[in-house]
């Protein structure tokens, strides 16, 4: 099933992110913990890539098959291409096809300053405009509420993502916040540009100081008062961090939620127990 095709009817999308795991011998853990989620009726599950696709001898490919063979849920591969060729690329296509990926997340990736990019593309919109014409796959892109990093303003960066929409991008996946209102100025800005497509919230639960901090490091999300003071309180007491966070996220889904987005994509880390948390609390808010 291609993705955009869940947005029909104004539904409200509700998604998981889940990353192949990294250490051998995890991979009996990933189908756990791939059921677990599932069972929670998640629209679809996103499963990221990492250098080369493969970690820990299990690649993005395998677990997108797995969750749509095993777990009966739609799936998306993300895709990165910085450090691939149109061979590396056409490969991968290849892979897709004979195992009937259907929705592919397409991504520059981060450049590794010791790692020269290749020079087959330079943007997601690239690996779009290449990939498109060889192959029936649907194409989801990422956005960033704050602007990517690399971008001098915000309205430099929704430009740039409205030529990866007019690559092909048909839905797009937003980069993690911590404050609602820096989702809804760029939403407005990319309806104003004319971005047309479904755009889903991006959402992750702080339950971790220390995880939030380097994700916060590595994406550069701001951080609101009330989250900094919560975390604050909490990040020397396990489980109060984690219920915290869990009641953070929920707060955020609801208002997301109640100002009508088109989707939640809540980044699991891989974690059931936290994705049930979440999803027992909104569920209703979101099925209704
Ligand atoms: P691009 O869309 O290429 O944008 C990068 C920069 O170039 C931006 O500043 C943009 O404004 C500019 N730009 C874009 N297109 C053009 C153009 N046509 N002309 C000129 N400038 C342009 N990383 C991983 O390694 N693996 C993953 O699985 C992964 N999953 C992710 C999922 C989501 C939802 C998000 C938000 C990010 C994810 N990332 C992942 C991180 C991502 O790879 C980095 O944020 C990376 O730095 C940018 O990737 P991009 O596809 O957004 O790049």
């Amino acid at each position: 099933m291609k993705i955009s095709s869940l947005f029909e009817n104004g539904k409200t999308v509700f998604s998981f992110e889940i990353f192949p795991p990294k250490k051998d011998g995890a991979i009996r853990n990933i189908h756990k913990t791939l059921e677990e989620l599932s069972a929670l009726r998640p629209d679809f599950i996103s499963v990221t890539y990492g250098a080369g696709g493969t970690a820990a001898g299990c690649s993005t490919r395998e677990l997108v098959t797995y969750i749509k063979e095993h777990c009966h849920t739609e799936a998306i591969a993300h895709l990165t291409c910085v450090n691939s060729t149109k061979a590396d690329i056409d490969r991968i296509m290849e892979d897709f096809r004979q195992h009937g990926v259907e929705n592919v997340l397409a991504l520059r990736g981060d450049i590794n300053p010791d790692i020269p990019p290749k020079d087959d593309f330079r943007h997601a919109s690239d690996l779009i405009e290449y990939m498109k014409p060889r192959s029936d796959l649907h194409f989801s892109g990422a956005c960033y509420p704050e602007g990517h990093g690399e971008s001098a303003s915000i309205v430099e960066d929704i430009i740039n993502l409205k030529k990866k929409v007019e690559a092909g991008a048909e839905h797009l996946i937003s980069q993690l916040f911590f404050d609602n209102t820096f989702f809804y100025e760029f939403l407005e800005k990319a309806r104003i540009a004319g971005i047309n497509v479904p755009i889903e919230a991006g959402i992750m639960p702080c339950v971790n100081a220390k995880q939030i901090q380097r994700m916060v490091g590595m994406c550069g999300a701001s951080l609101p008062p009330k989250f900094a003071k919560m975390i604050q309180r909490y990040e020397s007491n396990t489980e109060a961090m984690r219920d915290a966070g869990i009641a953070y996220a929920v707060d955020q889904i609801i208002d997301l939620v109640a100002h009508g987005v088109d989707g939640i994509h809540l980044y699991t880390m891989n974690d059931p127990y936290i994705a049930r948390k979440i999803t027992e609390s909104v569920e209703k808010v979101i099925r209704t």
